[in-house]
């Protein structure tokens, strides 16, 4: 569930909408407290608003959110003439008909629209269209108007004899000066793709003196294509505030500060022998370098740098670490409306049959989430791909709030070992096949975003948890008729913050809350069941052994093992878009060992041994 999704274009009864910027929404509208988001997104609050669709924009008494007709350009099914629809053509509550015919047949909207990297969205210029394959004279001879809003004698033709793009054509019905027929007319074949013609700089809720100078190439795609939308979602959980300070941070930062280098550090005369002790406490601590700028920053008064590879936001949006501490808190916090957790367990203590004796050494534990609260905020969105320019979803760029939803729902924290955990990362085969996927990281333009969700700096164990929170929503949706749609990720994956989990939610609930159901999948026995079946899963792919052996697949090749067919999730499900996933971290290839090697190898000893009897 999006909040509001400003921007996008939606169907509704075979009429096809655009939602407006939030500067055109109704004053009436629900306030939506969550302070941690807020101060991560820099805003004053958030506000939700009625669920009413309000397709009549120019009527701002009307509850709801604002939504303008888009694409402008509707054809009539009959009589095939193409109508620029006008605002001021709007009859409330009735949809568009052609005035042609004498029955008055609904109108439809044309499919193709037109968008470009900075996130404009504008009609196809259709006049040009028509006339686009005449020779300058001859166009310039046609009477019709030549601005696209304004021609009246276009129509949207269907060939009997082809098929597909080539059997539609757009044709001009005008005469010229001469007083001959004009009769231009192209078919719609070359139409997908990038076109001439320069962007007119804005949405379709804007007014024409609200456009930006835009020199992006414009692209026409289907008004239903996934790249028309491509919406910037941040959401965050409630947690109470925590008495508890984050135990592993403070653990390392604590090491950092008694180091004997420490002092040197500070008051190292030189950028190069800072570098050295800097190195030499690396070293010793393991303390990563953004937890080092910043003791340095706390000590020093200086402002702390920004790793590089973070980008500018990283640090500033990483909302994980509250969370993670409320959820990997020796003492849980005490339940509240918005969030209630309690230690579960695997039901494993004391077992020493196999794989269940190797399974409970390799997890680190299990808190259940009766009760969560989530809200998430809308702060812009995309088009043309997932790196154009962020669109804020106020276009006016005046207000200090966003729009947001809020939504209740239950799940299961799992946390992985962390000493096995950490020893495993140090293998230098891990660390080699961490290192490819860390390089086509960077080089992908959505280094930046990623690392928001990442870390700055993309770490083994990101990886693995992504992974096995994959593999995990698959599993339980197979075991317990959840969809994969329906199930959610958040990864705590963060060395720097000593994060070492992973968050399967559900939250589709209003206040009431679900009804408990996932949380009954993560109690003993059933989880650690759920979770020897999850590997076995994890270790065959349908698309393997092509799948197995990929060396970069997906968007920007940040996969490796992971496909479709074997670990990719509903995008709605992943923080990442489907990307840095690799089953060989979880289960092990010829290359790489999978830190759950061992139980898989336990479990197929132990079924081996139950089949030979
Ligand atoms: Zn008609
Ligand atoms: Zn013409
Ligand atoms: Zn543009
Ligand atoms: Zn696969
Ligand atoms: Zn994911």
């Amino acid at each position: 569930m999006l909040p509001f999704g400003v921007g996008a274009v939606l169907d509704v009864q075979g009429e096809s909408f655009v939602a407006a910027g939030i500067e055109r929404w109704p004053d009436l509208k629900t306030p939506v407290p969550s302070d941690r988001l807020a101060a991560r997104l820099g805003v004053k609050g958030f506000y939700a608003a009625p669920h009413t669709l309000n397709d009549r924009y120019d009527q701002p008494d009307r509850p709801g959110v604002p939504h303008v007709r888009f694409p402008g350009w509707l054809f009539c099914g009959a009589c095939r003439s193409m109508v620029r629809f006008l605002r001021e053509m709007e009859k409330p509550g009735e949809p568009p008909v052609c005035a042609a015919c004498a029955a008055a047949p609904r109108l439809t909207p044309m499919r193709f629209v037109r968008i470009c990297a900075d996130g404009h969205l504008d009609d196809v210029d259709w006049w040009y269209w028509a006339h686009s394959r005449l020779a300058p004279e001859l166009r310039d001879s046609c009477t019709e108007k030549k601005h696209t809003w304004q021609a009246r004698r276009l129509a949207f033709r269907v060939a009997d004899r082809a098929s597909g793009l080539e059997a539609l054509s757009v044709r001009c019905g005008a005469t010229r000066h001469d007083g001959k027929q004009c009769g231009a007319e192209r078919d719609l074949l070359d139409i997908l793709g990038p076109q001439g013609g320069h962007c007119p700089g804005r949405n379709p809720w804007q007014r024409r003196d609200e456009n930006a100078t835009c020199g992006q190439q414009v692209h026409i795609v289907q008004r239903t294509a996934g790249n028309v939308y491509y919406p910037a979602v941040y959401s965050a959980l409630d947690i109470p505030q925590s008495a508890e300070p984050p135990r592993a941070e403070q653990d390392a930062a604590e090491a950092v500060r008694g180091h004997g280098c420490w002092p040197l550090l500070l008051d190292a005369p030189d950028e190069s022998r800072a570098d050295t002790f800097r190195r030499l406490i690396k070293e010793d601590t393991e303390a990563p370098d953004s937890l080092i700028d910043q003791l340095v920053a706390e000590a020093t008064g200086a402002p702390a740098p920004t790793p590089p590879a973070a980008g500018p936001d990283a640090r500033k949006t990483d909302l994980s670490r509250d969370e993670w501490n409320a959820f990997d808190a020796a003492l849980l916090p005490e339940p509240t409306g918005e969030f209630a957790v309690r230690r579960g367990g695997l039901g494993l203590d004391g077992e020493t049959e196999e794989p269940w004796a190797a399974l409970d050494e390799h997890i680190g534990g299990v808190v259940l989430a009766d009760r969560l609260r989530e809200v998430r905020a809308l702060t812009g969105f995309r088009r043309h791909s997932p790196g154009g320019t962020l669109v804020p979803a106020d276009t006016s760029g005046r207000l200090r709030w966003l729009p947001a939803t809020e939504v209740y729902g239950e799940g299961i924290v799992l946390t992985l070992d962390d000493k096995r955990l950490t020893a495993w990362e140090s293998d230098p085969r891990v660390r080699a096949h961490v290192r490819g996927i860390r390089a086509d990281l960077d080089a992908s333009f959505r280094g930046d975003q990623l690392a928001e969700t990442a870390g700055g700096e993309l770490s083994p164990r990101f990886l693995l948890l992504h992974t096995v929170a994959h593999l995990l929503i698959r599993q339980l949706s197979f075991d317990s008729g959840y969809t994969t749609a329906s199930l959610r990720e958040r990864v705590y994956g963060r060395p720097e913050h000593g994060q070492h989990g992973l968050l399967i939610y559900t939250a589709a609930g209003d206040a009431e809350g679900t009804l408990g159901g996932l949380v009954r999948q993560g109690e003993a026995p059933h989880f650690a069941e759920t979770l020897i079946r999850m590997l076995e899963a994890a270790a065959w792919c349908s698309a393997d052994p092509l799948c197995a052996e990929h060396t970069g697949q997906g968007f920007g090749n940040l996969n490796r093992a992971a496909c479709h067919a074997c670990t990719l999730l509903p995008e709605t499900s992943c923080q990442t878009g489907n990307t840095l996933l690799d089953r060989a971290l979880v289960v092990g290839s010829a290359r790489v060992p999978g830190y759950f090697t061992d139980v898989l190898t336990a479990s197929r000893e132990y079924a081996a041994a139950t089949v030979q009897g």
